[in-house]
């Protein structure tokens, strides 16, 4: 039987090696969260930039384009995804099967 006191040594190294992983899973996951909450900021941005843009483009040719009563798909898809497209959490992640008032009434008002 190997010695107590080199067990207890492999054992303690172990533990520093699990504890310097666990901070490196943290570490990643935090930075994907941010990531993902970055991404879906900037395609909000992106949409308004869109819309900017064919409203401006409806104006230059003077012609009606699709109705803007419509749902807009992206914003519904960032929604799907879990994150909040109203003005007062926006880009904030829902919680697990949280939904939110004002990003409804937002997206189907
Ligand atoms: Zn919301």
């Amino acid at each position: 039987m190997a010695d107590k006191k080199e067990i207890l040594e492999q054992l303690n190294t172990l533990e520093d090696a699990l504890n310097a992983t666990l901070t490196q899973v943290s570490a990643i996951r935090q930075s994907l969260d941010d990531s993902q909450k970055e991404n879906a900021t900037l395609r909000m941005e992106l949409e308004k930039v869109r819309e900017h843009l064919a409203e401006l483009e409806k104006h230059e040719i003077e012609e009606k384009t699709e109705s803007s009563d419509e749902p807009n798909p992206t914003l519904i898809n960032i929604f799907n995804e879990g994150f909040h497209v109203c003005h007062l959490h926006y880009a904030e992640r829902l919680d697990e099967g949280e939904s939110c008032l004002d990003c409804l009434e937002l997206l189907y008002r």
